[in-house]
């Protein structure tokens, strides 16, 4: 019999019913033979809430106090399921990251696991005891308190799995992974498997099931994920490494939108490198993320260059740029949507971005900048047409 590290997420755990619901379900797990560690979120909208409490205080909490603040909402959820699983009769025992010694680095709300005490938690397992751990939080070199970054409980998850080389399982609040957001498209499919390369490229675009990092993770050490609902019995699906692509495998296997962006036009820029770098440049040293970029043909040695932000960084980069040009030749366009298919299938597929363009031709529906990757082709389209292209592709390519 295997270890299975399962993940539970704040609405699983919203409730002590919940709680109590968790630990039947893990209780079960751990009677059928396997070695089980549980990791949890906060309950519900506790760090929210925590959030909130903070910011009564101030505008701008001190970093290293607001992490040691939001990592106990995980360790309320860690301490209640090990108490229903103890008075329940199964043998079982919470733990912090600190008594894992689950050592991050880099900065406060965004660090990055080093490693884990693997010992201490093959330990207690051997000893037959269910381990639950507060997921989403870490100890640094100081021996600080450290989180890693909202929804970072299944990077825990992911990250522990690797450690103990065991099974993965996130539940949370999705019955699984669809080729389009059903909220958008009702007609969308539950995919039942779905290659890391495919799910990062999702996750970034805008599907917010899981935290990016825990994909990487995954990815870098083979580890499946399997992603679905604890309170049922329907299939979820499994992230893994996708590699026997049979003949009717489609090019497209997902599709995601945000409307998170907004595009910045700037006009009259001398064609040479010393200026195009001298803009991008200033933008970067204020740390705002640059996506889309395109670039006319230069006339008379100028050219206009767009390029999307994200939304929040809008006025920082207004300020920056009007340090180095004129107020008229800058232009903002807030009315864009970034619609993006992905699909591994395309390494080996052509034409699917004539599909889409001839489609969007056929529809009128306006594409203002692209960008692609080997598996991904980004469109920033007017968010008016939004809806109406999700539902062209999504049938054109029987997602
Ligand atoms: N409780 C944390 C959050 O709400 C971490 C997590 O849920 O994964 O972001
Ligand atoms: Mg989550």
């Amino acid at each position: 019999m295997g270890i299975v590290v399962q993940k539970y997420g704040g609405s699983s755990v919203a409730t002590i019913e919940k709680i109590k619901k968790v630990a039947e379900t893990v209780g079960k797990r751990k009677e059928s033979g396997d070695s089980v560690v549980v990791v949890v979120s906060a309950m519900g909208d506790t760090t929210d809430d925590l959030i909130e409490l903070a910011n009564q205080i101030t505008e701008y909490p001190d970093k290293r106090e607001l992490d040691a603040l939001l990592s106990t909402g995980e360790m309320i959820s860690a301490s209640l399921l090990a108490m229903a699983l103890k008075s329940m009769g199964y043998d079982a025992i919470s733990y912090t990251a600190y008594q894992i010694g689950m050592r991050t680095t880099g900065q406060h709300g965004k660090s990055l696991i080093e490693d884990i005490d693997g010992e201490k938690l093959r330990k207690s397992l051997t000893e037959g005891k269910i381990v639950v751990v507060a997921g989403f939080q870490g100890v640094n070199d100081e021996g600080d308190i450290t989180t890693l970054g909202r929804g970072g409980s299944d990077t825990s998850a992911v990250a522990i799995a690797v450690k103990l080389d065991a099974q993965c399982e996130i539940y949370t609040d999705v019955d699984g992974i669809y080729s389009v957001d059903p909220r958008l498209y009702k007609n969308a499919k539950k995919l039942s498997e779905i290659d890391y390369e495919e799910m990062l490229e999702l996750s970034s675009l805008g599907a917010q099931v899981m935290h990016s990092r825990s994909i990487e993770l995954a990815q870098k050490y083979n580890i499946p994920v399997y992603v679905g609902l604890s309170t049922s019995n329907i299939k979820g699906t499994l992230i893994r490494e996708v590699t026997n692509m049979n003949m009717e495998s489609k090019p497209i296997t997902g599709l995601a939108t945000s409307d998170d962006d907004v595009a910045i036009t700037v006009k009259n820029i001398p064609y040479n490198i010393n200026s195009i770098s001298n803009l991008f440049g200033k933008i970067s040293s204020k740390r705002i993320n640059i996506d889309m970029i395109s670039q006319t043909a230069p006339i008379d040695g100028i050219v206009n260059i767009s390029f999307t932000i994200p939304k929040g960084d809008l006025n920082e980069c207004m300020s920056i740029l009007s340090e180095i040009t004129d107020k008229d030749n800058l232009s903002i366009d807030e009315d864009i949507t970034k619609f993006s298919i992905v699909g591994i299938g395309m390494k080996t597929t052509s034409g699917v971005a004539g599909r889409m363009f001839k489609l969007f031709a056929e529809n009128n529906i306006e594409v203002k900048l692209i960008t692609t990757s080997e598996i991904r082709i980004t469109c920033a389209i007017k968010t008016q047409d939004k809806l109406r292209a999700v539902k062209i592709i999504a049938e054109e390519f029987g997602l």
